[in-house]
């Protein structure tokens, strides 16, 4: 029995078994085995939904139903095997994965665990700030912004209730647009001035994007500014105290909430013996997606062990854009399925060509923008992004499935706006 195993159902894991499943569906010595810590497959480009849902608008249990899907949905009448547990080391001369008590013996190994916030170097970031990446992340952040607001109502001076968004990156513009939507529900539903409560993304380069090209930067900047956003930028943080920002000129700025949505450092999957990381915590792998391991011998490719989505750094010829987004995960997780299967009849696959997707950035409601799109930002990029999420969704449930989950994204996403 040849045993392909998967970790980690985001994008490029979900891809990987979905199609592999499709090639060995028949095949009964071929087993797919998916393992991940949580028992849902989650669309993370859709998180700032989650903060920036209204409680009694929507449930939390409502905002997590419509950005995750049960793994059980996802390989319901497909041949996956799906055990739920946390890995914690891959022994690749053993072949061997644990995960809590279970050990799993694999021949082919797909790593796809995404990243996960390991440690933020900022002293007080981690105590002071409300971390942005995770479902319960996005869950603490809502609960924060609303709590705020709430224990405000009573000051009869409404004081400015202030806001800091860390990062003017695609997460926490995101965020911010959508923050300044739901605040206008929060504000009137708390009576409180709206005037009186700021959002500011604090960011250390220049501009906001800066993985992104100019004119795309410049836009959502007015954008935000339209919708009340305040931006102030070269501001180092050197430290975050309870409620307060220290910058590197030594100016000290009060805010009421500090959310974390810059850079971490992530964690690498531990392995018996090392792996090669880039400066990113990412994997290093050949164009292959083979990681680049250190064994008894040295520095070497491990054959059967793969990286694909955003844990994977494959060679310069392979980064097509410095940011990571899902839609090239979901192409490396298939990819891998055309490799794996070549290489199990000791053929060579042809290296990993990437595609050259675009980034499209939702900011505040049905506004959207797409890098080098011909559609002006707005209601057209925002319509764009929504079909390739339900193309998405139709390859991983099925068309129906599909159709129900986006409509009732529908409903519950357009209580925030
Ligand atoms: C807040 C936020 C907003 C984003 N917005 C966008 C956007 O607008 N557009 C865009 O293109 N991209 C966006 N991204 C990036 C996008 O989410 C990633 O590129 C994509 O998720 C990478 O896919 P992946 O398969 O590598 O990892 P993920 O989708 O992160 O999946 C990793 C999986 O591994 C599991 N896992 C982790 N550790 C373990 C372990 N030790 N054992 C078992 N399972 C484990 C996790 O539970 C998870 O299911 C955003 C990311 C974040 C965090």
């Amino acid at each position: 029995m040849i045993k392909i195993v998967i970790v980690g159902a985001g994008f490029a894991g979900v891809s990987a078994a979905l199609a592999l499943e499709k090639k060995y569906k028949n095949k009964k010595n071929v087993e797919i085995v998916l393992l991940d810590k949580h028992n849902y497959h989650i669309f993370t480009p859709d998180l700032f939904e989650v903060a920036c849902s209204e409680e009694e608008l929507a449930s939390a249990s409502q905002v997590k139903q419509s950005i995750s899907v049960l793994i059980a949905e996802i390989i319901k009448g497909r041949k996956i095997k799906f055990l739920q547990g946390e890995m914690a080391k891959v022994d690749a001369e053993q072949k061997l994965v644990t995960a809590g008590r279970l050990v799993i013996r694999y021949d082919y190994l797909v790593l796809s665990v995404g990243k996960q916030i390991d440690s933020i170097e900022t002293p007080g970031a981690e105590t002071h700030a409300l971390a942005y990446s995770s479902l319960s992340d996005a869950l603490r952040i809502r609960n924060q912004i609303e709590f705020e607001v709430q224990a405000h109502k009573s000051d009869v001076f409404k004081k400015n209730i202030r806001i800091a968004i860390i990062g003017g990156g695609c997460r926490g513009v995101a965020l911010a647009g959508e923050l300044s939507k739901v605040l206008n529900i929060i504000a009137w539903k708390n009576l409180y001035p709206r005037e009186k409560i700021e959002i500011e993304i604090i960011e250390s380069s220049h501009r906001l994007l800066s993985e992104l090209s100019e004119p795309v930067s410049e836009a959502v900047l007015d954008r935000l500014a339209g919708l009340g956003v305040k931006t102030r930028f070269l501001a180092q943080i050197t430290k975050i105290d309870p409620g307060m920002v220290e910058l590197k000129d030594g100016e000290k700025i009060a805010h009421d909430a500090i959310i974390w949505a810059a850079g971490s450092r992530n964690k690498i999957p531990a392995f018996s013996r090392g792996v090669m990381v880039n400066n990113k915590d990412q994997i290093i792998t050949n164009e292959y997606l083979q990681v680049r391991g250190l064994d008894s011998r040295g520095a070497r490719y491990f054959d059967h062990v793969f990286a694909a989505g955003s844990l994977a750094a494959c060679p310069q010829n392979c980064q097509v854009s410095p940011s990571s987004l899902w839609r090239q995960a979901q192409d490396q997780g298939e990819y891998l399925a055309y490799a794996i299967s070549r290489m199990m009849l000791n053929r060579r696959p042809a290296p990993f060509q990437p595609k050259n997707f675009k980034a499209t950035l939702t900011v505040g409601g049905k506004w959207a923008i797409k890098e080098n799109s011909l559609f002006e930002p707005g209601l057209g990029p925002y319509l764009i992004r929504l079909m390739s999420k339900f193309l998405y969704f139709s390859d991983v449930l099925g068309f129906w499935k599909a159709m129900r989950l986006i409509l009732f994204q529908g409903k519950i996403f357009s209580r925030n706006d």
